[in-house]
C-alpha cells in the first residue's frame, strides 16, 4: 500500500488513541508523515559502558547488570519506585515516577540497561531508564547506530516514547524498501549529488554509519530548503507582475534638494541604493524591497529621497515607524531637511488629537501632504489617501497578511514598498524571512565616523564608571543609562530603573537627568526626550524605548546596566544611539561578575567588533534563529524540521540556486516536466501549519 494513503491508526502499534496523539502533537496523519518525523540524534549501541565510566550527564549509555534492590516509596500520585542497579563493580540508582504499576522489576536477573543519567544529590542516578532482560534483547537493537526521536508530555503519557516510535517505524521498513515517489526532479538530485529520497529515509532511520546519516539530513534538508525558496521565489515572480505606478520623472523636488538642500553628499552605497530604487520604481511593477543598513549608516536620508521620487511623480509616501518615539522623530528629522521646499510632512500616531486628525485626514485627500510619517496606526485607522504610492516601512519585523491588504486597499494598484531593517540580519535569515524581496544593502558608513569604543565592567566597578561620566560631562558631551525592561515583570524593573535614576541624581547632583520609560505617558516622554535633545539635561536614563532610531549627535556615551540581560542584536542597537557626531564615543557595558559561557561569549563580541553583520551572524550561531530579535514577534512563518538557519548556509544558496533556476525557465510552474513542484508546494500548502503565510 501507498505509504502516503496509509493512515497513520492502521500502522503497526498505533490504533485510534494514539493516532491522535500523533495528529495532533506532530501533524502526522499518514505512515509516510511519521517517516518524515526524523530523529534529532543517534547512539551507537554497540558500545557498553561501565557504570564508573559515566562522567556526563547528557550522553545516552546502555548498561550490563542486575537489580540487586528494589522498593516503592510514597503512594498514590506521589509515588516513586527506586532501584539499585549493579555492574558486578558498582552501582547506581534508578527511579521511576510514573506508571510504575507497569514495571515490573526481578533481582538478581541480567538486564540491559538504556539511559540517559542526571545528576541527584551529587550523584549520577537514572530516571525511567529502559531495562530490558538480557536474553530479550533484539540482537537489531544493540548492532550500530539507534535513532532517537523527539516526544512531547502528551505523547509520554500514551507511551508514545522514543522507542515505540522506532518500533512503528520498523514496522513500516519493509514497505519503505519498496520505494516512495521521489519529490525532487532527477535532473537535480543528480545535479547536487543528493541522495534518492527512498534512500535518504531509509538511512536517516536505519542507518549504516555516520557518513550515510550525513548524507540522508543533507538530501532531507536540501529538499526542506529547497521547497521554502521555490515557494518565495514563485511568490516574487508572481509580485513582479503586480502592477505598480509608473514613476519615471526625476523632478524639481528631487533635484532641488539634491542638489541644494542636502546637508552632506551621499555615500557610494546610498547613491546606490536610491538607484536600485529608481530602476524599481520606473519598471512599472510594484517594488519589493528590503533595505538592509547597519544602525547609522544613513536609511533615513535614502527613504526621504525616494519619497521625493514619488512625489515628483506626484504619489504619497507613507513612513511607518515601530514607535511613538522614532515616528516623531523621523517627522523632525524630514521637517528640518525640508523646510526650504515645497513638500509637506505629516505626523499621525496615537497621540494625534482627534481634532487635528480631522484636518490631516483632509489634506490628505486633497493631496497637499506628501509624505505621512507614523507608527501602525497609519494603515489601522481609516486614513485615505488622495494617491498612494509609496510605503515605507522602519522596522524589523513585517507586517501580516491582514495589515497589508490593508495597505494595499489604499489605491487601485499597490503601493511600491520598501522594508528597512533597523539592524542587519544574516543573511540566511534573509533569504528566508525575506526571500521574496529584492535587497539593497548600505555597507559602507557615512565619513568621518569613529568607531565607538566598547568596554565591559563589572557592576561593582560602576564607581570607576561614574568617573568616566563626569570626566566626559566635563568635556560638554552628553550620556545615556540604560536599565533593562523586561516585560514579564515590569513592576520590578521600574522599581530598579527608578533606583538607578536616584543613585545617579545623588551621584551627580550639579548635572540636569532626565527619565523615560515604556509605561509614560506620551506627552511627558517626548517632554523629557526634548530636555535631553535640546541640550538641557546631560543625562538619559532609559529603559530601551531609546533602542530604535534616536538620534542625539552629542550624545557620546552608552552606558547599559545589566548588559547581560540584552540580546546582542539589541546591544548592538543601543550601541548605534551613541558614535553619531564628530566626537569618540564610548559605550559600557556593566555586568555581574558571574556570566553563562554564552553571555561572556555575548560581551566579548560587542567590545570586539561594530560590524553590525558580524553581530548578526554571531547572534544566530549563539542563539539559534527562533529566537532571534525581530523573529520573535513575527516568528519564522515556519518551522525547520531538519534544516538550520545557524549552520546550512551553504546548502541554502544552494537550494535557492536550484529553485531559481527552475522559475527562470518557467516562472509559473506550468511545464508539464514541472509538475512535481507545483503539486508538491500544493500539498505542503494545504498541510504544513502556517505555510501560506510565507511570502
Ligand atoms: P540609520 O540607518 O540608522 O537610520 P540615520 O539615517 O539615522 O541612520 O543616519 C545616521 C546619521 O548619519 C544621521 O545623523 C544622518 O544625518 C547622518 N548621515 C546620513 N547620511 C550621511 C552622509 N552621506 N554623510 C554624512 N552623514 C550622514
Ligand atoms: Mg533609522
Amino acid at each position: 500500500m501507498d505509504l502516503a494513503l496509509q493512515d497513520i491508526t492502521y500502522c503497526k502499534g498505533v490504533g485510534s488513541k494514539r493516532a491522535d496523539i500523533l495528529r495532533k502533537e506532530l501533524g502526522v496523519n499518514t505512515a509516510l508523515d511519521l517517516l518524515h518525523h526524523y530523529p534529532f540524534r543517534y547512539i551507537d549501541r554497540s558500545r557498553f559502558t561501565r557504570i564508573r565510566e559515566i562522567d556526563n550527564e547528557e550522553a545516552w549509555v546502555q548498561i550490563k547488570g542486575q537489580v540487586i534492590d528494589y522498593q516503592t516509596v510514597g503512594i498514590g500520585k506521589t509515588a516513586r519506585l527506586t532501584a539499585t542497579f549493579s555492574d558486578g563493580d558498582d552501582t547506581v540508582e534508578l527511579v521511576w515516577f510514573r506508571g510504575i504499576q507497569y514495571i515490573k522489576l526481578e533481582k538478581n536477573k541480567p538486564y540491559l540497561l538504556f539511559g540517559k543519567p542526571s545528576v541527584f544529590n551529587h550523584q549520577y542516578n537514572f530516571p525511567h531508564p529502559e531495562l530490558t532482560p538480557l536474553d530479550k534483547v533484539n540482537p537489531q537493537t544493540t548492532q550500530g547506530l539507534m535513532p532517537l526521536y523527539n516526544t512531547t508530555e502528551r505523547m509520554k503519557t500514551a507511551r508514545l516514547d522514543s522507542k515505540t516510535i522506532y518500533q512503528i517505524i520498523l514496522s513500516l521498513k519493509e514497505q519503505l524498501l519498496q520505494g516512495v515517489p521521489e519529490t525532487i526532479g532527477m535532473d537535480i538530485v543528480k545535479q547536487y549529488h543528493l541522495m534518492g529520497l527512498t534512500e535518504a529515509l531509509l538511512n536517516i532511520h536505519f542507518p549504516k554509519n555516520t557518513q550515510s546519516i550525513q548524507k540522508a539530513r543533507e538530501r532531507l534538508k536540501f529538499e526542506e530548503l529547497f521547497y521554502i525558496q521555490l515557494q518565495l521565489l514563485r511568490q516574487m515572480h508572481r509580485r513582479e507582475q503586480n502592477k505598480g505606478f509608473l514613476m519615471t520623472r526625476v523632478g524639481r523636488l528631487f533635484n532641488n534638494f539634491y542638489h541644494n538642500d542636502m546637508p552632506f553628499p551621499l555615500t557610494n552605497a546610498q547613491k546606490r541604493v536610491v538607484k536600485e530604487v529608481q530602476s524599481d520604481l520606473k519598471s512599472g511593477r510594484q517594488m519589493n524591497r528590503l533595505l538592509q543598513g547597519d544602525v547609522g549608516s544613513g536609511k533615513t536620508l535614502v527613504a526621504l529621497l525616494c519619497a521625493l521620487l514619488a512625489a515628483d511623480n506626484g504619489y504619497q509616501t507613507c513612513i511607518m515607524a515601530p514607535t511613538e518615539i522614532l515616528a516623531n522623530q523621523h517627522w523632525q528629522t524630514l521637517t528640518q531637511l525640508l523646510k526650504t521646499t515645497p513638500v509637506q510632512v505629516a505626523l499621525l500616531t496615537g497621540s494625534t488629537t482627534k481634532k487635528q486628525r480631522e484636518s490631516l485626514h483632509l489634506q490628505l485627500q486633497n493631496g497637499t501632504i506628501n509624505i505621512l510619517i507614523g507608527t501602525h496606526a497609519l494603515i489601522e485607522d481609516s486614513v485615505v489617501f488622495a494617491n498612494l504610492g509609496l510605503c515605507i516601512i522602519d522596522e524589523q519585523h513585517r507586517f501580516g497578511v491582514a495589515q497589508r491588504a490593508k495597505l494595499w486597499a489604499k489605491n487601485v494598484y499597490p503601493p511600491h514598498i520598501l522594508v528597512m531593517t533597523a539592524t542587519p540580519i544574516p543573511r540566511t535569515l534573509a533569504m528566508t524571512l525575506y526571500g521574496d524581496l529584492k535587497v539593497s544593502v548600505i555597507d559602507e558608513m557615512p565619513p568621518g565616523r569613529k568607531p565607538v569604543l566598547t568596554y565591559h565592567y563589572s557592576l561593582q566597578r560602576r564607581n570607576t564608571v561614574y568617573q568616566f561620566i563626569n570626566q566626559q560631562i566635563q568635556k560638554g558631551r552628553q550620556v545615556y543609562v540604560v536599565f533593562p525592561l523586561i516585560k514579564e515583570n515590569e513592576s520590578l524593573d521600574l522599581k530598579d530603573l527608578q533606583n538607578g535614576f536616584n543613585e545617579l541624581c545623588e551621584t551627580f547632583p550639579d548635572y540636569q537627568l532626565s527619565m523615560v520609560h515604556g509605561q509614560m505617558k506620551a506627552q511627558d516622554k517626548d517632554l523629557q526626550m526634548q530636555r535631553f535633545i535640546s541640550g538641557q539635561t546631560q543625562i538619559l536614563v532609559a529603559t530601551t524605548v531609546i533602542e530604535v532610531g534616536v538620534n542625539v549627535p552629542n550624545a557620546s556615551v552608552m552606558i547599559i546596566m545589566n548588559a547581560e540581560r540584552f540580546g546582542l542584536s539589541q546591544l548592538h542597537q543601543l550601541r548605534g544611539r551613541v558614535g553619531r557626531g564628530a566626537e569618540q564615543s564610548y559605550c559600557l557595558l556593566l555586568t555581574k561578575v558571574e556570566l553563562s559561557k554564552d553571555t561572556r561569549k555575548r560581551m566579548d563580541i560587542m567590545v570586539a567588533t561594530n560590524d553590525g553583520f558580524r553581530i548578526a551572524e554571531a547572534d544566530l550561531q549563539l542563539r539559534g534563529p527562533g529566537d532571534l530579535e525581530g523573529t520573535q514577534q513575527s516568528g519564522l512563518p515556519f518551522q525547520l524540521k531538519i534544516a538550520s538557519l545557524a549552520t546550512d548556509g551553504q546548502l541554502l544558496e544552494r537550494a535557492r540556486q536550484a529553485a531559481a533556476d527552475i522559475l527562470n525557465n518557467d516562472p509559473t510552474l506550468n511545464d508539464e516536466y514541472n509538475r512535481i513542484y507545483k503539486q508538491r508546494l500544493d500539498i505542503l500548502k494545504q498541510t504544513v501549519a502556517n505555510w501560506s503565510e510565507i511570502s
